[in-house]
């Protein structure tokens, strides 16, 4: 069995585990065309769809439906698209801490794909979540310090992640990065994560190790604890994940679920049901089989957020 990541205290009596996550809600609006538009164009499209999403929600919901009671630290507008993050955290059980402002809008993505081949041309913009300041990470102090397990990544600003990092270590979170999109980040921000998880992208970003087999993850994910993580793992799609601490590794293959239809959002899937597990204290190796079933079944349903699944339906794929 392996040695977990620095865990936290212990002697809860049914004690409900937490996690806090720092990020970014997007609506993400995607549009179908036979061909992408050209600039000045305007084309006639063969499908439209409009649904949650952004990183840090994403994971919150995944997060809540494991199990976990899920805090998630943002911003939005008020306007409709704020009201739509508001339903889905709602329905998901995660519990927000945001401020919402009128002089900006929610944030969103625009999607724009090619019917045939499925490739995407994509506008990101994260709206009021650009405006997330280090003050209103302060003001949440006792909640990222209190909770079991802190979680951001890179669709906000970099300020505010850091400074929350900073708290979550001072307090007695484990923490996590999830260093998406794709940013090259400094040693001594590294070292206030106890874990790092980029996917194979991300990892080579980091490391300038190209990873493409298991062995190249071996090696990716040893750089970043020479850098300065408490523990790295590298996922790595349908050949699972790789986590690595310095002392031990372990590799887990991916969960067949079912036939694939999506796999937008499987990162988030994997990241959220991770947090949910490091909570309840697990080893690394169950988290890390816990994760892999939650982000294969999400492979399986369309869409990000609402593909999330649940802990008891983890649990019978893992049974
Ligand atoms: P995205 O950016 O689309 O959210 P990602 O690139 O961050 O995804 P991946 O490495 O592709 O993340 O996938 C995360 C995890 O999801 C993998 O480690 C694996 O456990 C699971 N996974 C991904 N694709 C599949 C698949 N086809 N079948 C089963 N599990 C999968």
């Amino acid at each position: 069995m392996l040695r977990c990541p620095p865990l936290h205290r212990a002697g809860r009596e049914a004690y409900v585990s937490k996690v806090v996550i720092l990020g970014v809600f997007l609506a993400d609006a995607a549009f179908r065309a036979e061909r992408l538009p050209r600039l000045g164009e305007t084309l006639h499209g063969s499908g439209f769809a409009l649904g949650p999403g952004g990183k840090g929600s994403n994971q919150a919901v995944a997060a809540a439906r494991a199990g976990a009671k899920t805090h998630f630290i943002t911003r939005l507008g008020t306007d409709n698209f704020g009201d739509m993050a508001v339903d889905l955290w709602r329905r998901a059980g995660v519990e927000p801490v945001i401020e919402r402002h009128a002089e900006h809008p929610t944030g969103a993505a625009f999607i724009f794909i090619e019917a045939h081949s499925g490739n995407n041309a994509i506008i990101i913009s994260p709206g009021v979540a650009e405006t997330i300041s280090v003050a209103d990470i302060e003001a949440q102090q006792a909640l990222i310090s209190g909770a079991d397990v802190f979680v951001t990544q890179f669709e906000q600003p970099l300020p505010p992640a850091r400074r929350a990092l900073e708290i979550a270590r001072e307090g007695k979170a484990l923490t996590i990065l999830n260093p998406a999109p794709a940013t090259d980040i400094s040693n001594d921000l590294l070292a206030l994560c106890d874990i790092v998880t980029p996917n194979e992208t991300e990892a080579e970003l980091l490391t300038g190790v190209k990873v493409v087999s298991i062995a190249d993850a071996q090696q990716a994910a040893m750089a970043l604890v020479a850098r300065g993580a408490g523990a790295a793992i590298i996922t790595l799609g349908e050949k699972g994940a790789l986590y690595n601490n310095g002392a031990e590794s372990v590799h887990v293959s991916a969960v067949n679920a079912g036939a694939a239809v999506d796999t937008t959002g499987a990162g988030d899937a994997f990241n959220g049901a991770l947090a949910a597990a490091l909570a309840r204290k697990w080893p690394a190796e169950r988290a890390l089989r816990y994760a892999s079933a939650a982000a294969a079944i999400s492979v399986t349903r369309h869409g990000t957020a609402p593909a999330m699944a649940s802990d008891a339906e983890i649990n019978a794929l893992l049974e």
